[in-house]
């Protein structure tokens, strides 16, 4: 799925229209710029940062890095501020873009010395692609053939040492050969609220929007542990202040421009919410498949399995169990709906 449609769904579901290219233009401000003004996600911060700094002292190149977690959690931004730890350049494409071997000749023979290639979601790429990719990362060389039939050569062209960063939304689906060649891993997990916080406040400082700790706090609860989601949300909030409060940001005021918008104190949003209601009322609370529940839904598999699952996973309203998926009692009590443990538990 490519990123527009996943923001296009995201957005959707929150009840929020499309992004625009003003949205756009606003995430691309709000980016960390290096890694100290990336919040949160520690532990992948303080192994890139020994990472970079002994790459700098070797004078060579970081090694390949694999990204992946759900959509929004910074995944991109990580990549530029590492680009600008190492004061080097990206390029930037991603795996659905990359039609033919021949679109990567040119990017690969144009990246200088210690540069970055970022694909995003690699695990898209074809196999063509990626076996095309496997010279290039391994020994900094791409083979070609020229002419055809009988006349066909393969001329081997070097490349300046580069480091490739791929992010994706589901490791699980890299081939192995293209996951052996990466030789630093980070997995992003869902943002805490209290460095969601940090996020929005860096956010409204960058957008001159006046807004106090607890109100920022109220914010970060409902942003489904995402920072894009935390910053999405603060735009709603200060148009809706401005309509309707003249400016003011309190508590109140996320409260009813967030209940205005269809969240919910937990974050969720109308298709999180139907999600549950079909899981609970036409499977009984589960096991059922993804392919049953994305039917009964009209919704893409992919829509559920990238953006919709892992934040009901991550808060406990949802468990997978190899027979499908489970709604659990704190999807119920959520809902309102009663939950017969007795019944429930005969089911499994
Ligand atoms: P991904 O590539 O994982 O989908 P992005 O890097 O595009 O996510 O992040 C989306 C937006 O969220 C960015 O534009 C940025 O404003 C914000 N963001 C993400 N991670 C952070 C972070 N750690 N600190 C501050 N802002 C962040």
């Amino acid at each position: 799925m490519s990123k527009f449609k996943e923001r296009e769904i995201e957005l959707k579901k929150n009840g929020i229209p499309p992004e625009t290219d003003e949205d756009f233009v606003f995430n691309l401000s709000l980016r960390p710029r290096n890694l100290s003004d990336f919040v949160g996600q520690k532990d992948i911060v303080s192994s890139l940062k020994i990472a970079i700094e002994a790459a700098k002292k070797r004078s060579e190149p970081l090694e390949h890095i694999l990204l992946s977690g759900p959509p929004g959690l910074g995944k991109t931004s990580l990549a530029y501020c590492i680009a600008h730890e190492l004061s080097s350049k990206v390029m930037a494409t991603s795996g659905p873009a990359i039609e033919r071997a021949g679109d990567l000749i040119g990017i690969l023979t144009n990246l200088e010395r210690g540069d970055i290639l970022f694909i995003d979601e690699i695990h898209r790429l074809s196999k063509v692609v990626e076996e095309f990719l496997y010279p290039a990362m391994e020994n900094f060389q791409i083979d070609f053939v020229i002419d055809k039939g009988p006349y066909a050569k393969s001329i081997k062209f070097n490349l300046k040492p580069f480091t490739l960063i791929g992010a994706t939304t589901r490791e699980g689906l890299l081939s192995a050969p293209l996951r052996g060649r990466f030789g630093l891993f980070f997995h992003f997990d869902f943002y805490s609220e209290e460095d969601l916080t940090l996020v929005i406040e860096r956010s409204a400082k960058i957008l001159e929007v006046k807004i106090d700790r607890p109100s920022a706090l109220e914010i970060a609860k409902r942003a489904r542990g995402t920072p894009r989601i935390a910053n999405r949300l603060l735009r709603r909030v200060r148009d809706y202040s401005q309509v309707k409060e003249k400016g003011k940001i309190e508590t109140s005021t996320v409260e009813k421009a967030l209940s205005f918008l269809k969240i919910d104190e937990r974050g969720l949003g109308e298709l999180d919410r139907k999600y549950l209601k079909v899981l609970i009322e036409i499977y009984k609370g589960g096991p059922a498949g993804v392919e049953a529940l994305s039917a009964s839904l009209g919704e893409e598999q992919d829509t559920l399995i990238d953006i919709i699952e892992p934040y009901l996973l991550k808060i406990g309203f949802v468990k997978r169990s190899p027979r499908g998926r489970i709604a659990t009692e704190l999807a119920y009590r959520h809902l309102g709906i009663p939950y017969d443990k007795e019944v429930q538990q005969k089911l499994f």
